[in-house]
C-alpha cells in the first residue's frame, strides 16, 4: 500500500564527521521500502516504521521542505539519501520524488550521495550530471555476485547484474560510482569467492570506491524477520546464527579479519579506494536559483 503523509522535516544533519560516505546531511523522501531485503535494519523498532513491509509512506511536502531547508543553509554540503529506504524503489517510477529532490539539490548547488540497488537511477543521469559540478556519487549496494542468491535475500530489488550494468552506464557518463559491499551475511555471503568477484566486478564496471563491511547488525524486529526468512530460505541456518551471536547487535563474519585483509589488498591492487572523505569541488558555493543550468 502507498500512502501520502505530511512530514515535519526532510534534512537531518550528520552530527559527526562521516568517514564512511562523507555526508553532511541525510534525507529520506519515503518511509518503508519495497525491496524487502531480508536483512534490512530499517525494520528495527527504534525507527518506528511499524508497517515496513506492507506500506510505503510518501512525504508529499518533501520538495517544499527541501527547498526551504536549502535556501536557509549558509554552507553547502553533501546530502545522502538511501540509508533508510531505497530512493529508486518501484514507487519512485510513478511518484518521481527522488528526481524532483535531485533537481532541487542541483538548483541550490549542493552535492549528493545516493545509495541504491536499482537501475532506475539511470533515468536521472541528466540531473546527476548537473549536481556533479559540486559533487555527485552513486553507491550500489551489492552483497552477492550471484543473481539467484540476490533474488532470495533482496527479493524485490533488481538483481546484482542490473546494478553492475547501471554502474557502468553512470561511470561512462562521468558520475562517480561506488560499491557498498554491505552487509555481508555470515555463512551465506562471507566467502572470498563472492567478495573478490564483487570487487573485481566493481572495478570492471567503473567503480572508484568499494566500502566493505563483513558482517551484519541485528536487533528486535529486524532479527525476528530475518530469522523467519532464514527458516524458509536456508533451513537450519537460524540455529547457527543463534549459537554464534546470541542476542548480539553486532554480528561480524567469523572470517572478517581475513576478508578485510584480502579485500583491502585486492582493492589496492585494482586502484579502488575503501573509504571516502568529504570532497566538494574547490569552488563550490551555494548557487543562485537564477544561475543558468549547465
Ligand atoms: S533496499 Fe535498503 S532500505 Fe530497502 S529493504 Fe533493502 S536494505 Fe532495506
Amino acid at each position: 500500500m502507498i500512502r501520502e503523509i505530511v512530514a515535519k522535516t526532510i534534512l537531518s544533519r550528520v552530527s559527526q564527521v562521516d568517514t564512511i560516505f562523507g555526508l553532511d546531511y541525510g534525507m529520506n523522501l519515503y518511509r518503508g521500502c519495497q525491496h524487502r531485503c531480508i536483512y534490512c535494519d530499517s525494520r528495527s523498532r527504534c525507527y518506528g516504521i511499524d508497517r515496513f513491509d506492507s506500506e510505503v509512506l510518501v512525504k508529499s511536502n518533501a520538495i517544499d521542505l527541501l527547498r526551504d531547508a536549502l535556501s536557509r543553509k549558509r554552507k553547502i554540503g553533501i546530502i545522502g539519501t538511501g540509508s533508510m529506504n531505497d530512493p529508486y524503489m518501484p514507487v519512485e517510477r510513478e511518484v518521481g520524488l527522488t528526481r524532483r529532490a535531485l533537481e532541487t539539490i542541483a538548483d541550490y548547488g549542493f552535492g549528493v550521495h545516493v545509495i541504491t540497488k536499482s537501475d532506475l537511477v539511470l533515468r536521472d543521469i541528466d540531473v546527476l550530471k548537473r549536481i556533479a559540478r559540486v559533487s555527485a556519487a552513486v553507491s550500489f549496494t551489492i552483497t552477492t555476485i550471484e543473481d539467484d542468491l540476490a533474488r532470495r535475500v533482496e527479493p524485490q530489488a533488481p538483481p546484482s547484474s542490473s546494478r553492475l550494468r547501471a554502474m557502468k552506464a553512470l561511470s561512462d557518463a562521468g558520475i562517480e560510482t561506488r560499491v557498498s559491499l554491505m552487509p555481508t551475511l555470515p555463512f551465506i555471503e562471507d566467502n572470498w569467492n563472492n567478495v573478490s568477484a564483487i570487487i573485481e566486478a566493481a572495478h570492471q564496471h567503473g567503480a572508484r570506491v568499494v566500502i566493505p563491511w563483513f558482517g551484519m547488525s541485528m536487533r528486535d524486529r529486524q532479527r525476528e524477520y530475518f530469522y523467519r526468512q532464514l527458516d524458509q530460505l536456508f533451513p537450519g541456518l537460524k540455529q547457527r546464527y543463534q549459537r554464534t551471536y546470541g542476542a548480539d547487535y553486532s554480528c561480524p563474519s567469523p572470517h572478517a579479519d581475513d576478508l578485510y585483509a584480502r579485500s583491502h589488498a585486492l582493492c589496492e591492487r585494482l586502484g579502488l579506494a575503501t573509504r571516502v572523505m568529504p570532497r566538494l569541488a574547490p569552488s563550490a558555493e551555494p548557487l543562485s536559483l537564477f544561475d543558468p543550468p549547465l
